[in-house]
């Protein structure tokens, strides 16, 4: 049986032909007319998936189904996205238009980060678990919450946002506004500007040389740290720390068989996970009595929102 993927970005359609294991047979971009209509903007993408089917041989008769992952608010059972900033689709029953266009029963929708997390888990780092959270720490920080094996999105979708989940009362200011969200801590800009913070404070320290020579962004104090910097250190211990009270969190009440960790950061690799797992263990309510609950890096990369999405209609 073959699925269709859809990744929708502010710049790019991704569309693949995904198998039921997992694998993209292949795959085809379109660029997204973010400023056209949203009937337009379906339309493009129902070109772009009449492509892929076509060049995979196959007809869309033949179709297990279609998923769409798109960046913004979804009503995953509405089959409707809300809105997304940066594309013009504001109450746009997607489901119902692709479908109409294709003459496909079987499509889905959902949040990208909500994709990304389906296909990790399933498919990826978390091959096999039914209980998972995966944490995308970048620019913001993205969530996905799958319980016994199926997405935990609360009522109509508006849930499982928990990169705004208050870590620190009146704590640092967030990008939704409000103060002390996970995401002020966790997300790489939050790293950043304590790396630049920590710069400013500490001029002599090889932290400071390391910003100097090749500026300032998610890896800099995990590069310093690892030349045994004590400035570096103490930045990237902070950081990870708040990341484990985030996943702590999240360990007391779904309890997970496995973090799955992505976006920028996650390429860090041990520096990052392995302390997390150490802190994990130490901190989740009842962890000495309880499974243990691994914790991993993301491994499929750009594919997870195609292969996410794929997962969706199977
Ligand atoms: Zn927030």
């Amino acid at each position: 049986m073959y699925f269709i993927g859809v990744d929708i970005g502010g710049m790019s359609v991704k569309a693949g032909l995904v198998d039921e294991k997992g694998n993209i047979l292949l795959k085809d971009t379109a660029v997204t007319r973010a400023r056209a209509s949203a009937e337009e903007i379906v339309a493009d993408i129902a070109a772009l998936v009449k492509k892929v089917v076509e060049a995979g041989g196959i007809h869309l008769s033949e179709l297990g189904g279609i998923g769409v992952g798109s960046p913004g608010s979804v009503d995953d059972a509405a089959g409707v996205i809300r809105y997304s900033c940066n594309i013009n689709f504001e109450r746009t029953p997607i489901v119902a238009l692709l479908g109409d266009a294709l003459g496909v029963k079987n499509v889905k929708v959902s949040n990208d980060a909500n994709c990304a997390a389906l296909g990790e888990t399933m498919f990826g780092a978390g091959r096999g678990a039914k209980n998972s959270v995966t944490v995308t720490l970048g620019t913001g920080v993205g969530t996905g919450i799958v319980v016994d094996g199926r997405l935990l999105t609360g009522n109509r979708s508006a849930g499982a946002e928990g990169g705004h989940v208050i870590i620190k009362a009146g704590g640092e200011k967030c990008g939704c506004g409000k103060r002390g969200c996970f995401e002020a801590y966790a997300s790489a800009t939050a790293l950043m500007s304590r790396t630049a913070r920590a710069v400013e404070r500490h001029p002599e320290s090889l932290l400071a040389q390391v910003a100097k020579e090749r500026g300032i962004d998610g890896k800099t104090a995990f590069i310093a740290a690892k030349q045994g910097d004590k400035t570096a250190k103490r930045v990237v211990n902070d950081y990870i720390r708040y990341v484990g009270i985030g996943l702590v969190g999240f360990a007391n009440v779904f309890y997970p068989e496995v973090f799955i960790i992505g976006g920028g950061i996650s390429k860090e690799g041990d520096a990052l996970i392995l302390p997390l797992k150490e802190f994990v263990k130490k901190n989740a309510y009842g962890a000495e009595f309880n499974p243990p609950i691994d914790v991993v890096a993301a491994t499929l990369g750009n594919d997870a929102g195609i292969i996410g999405a794929a997962a969706l209609a199977m």
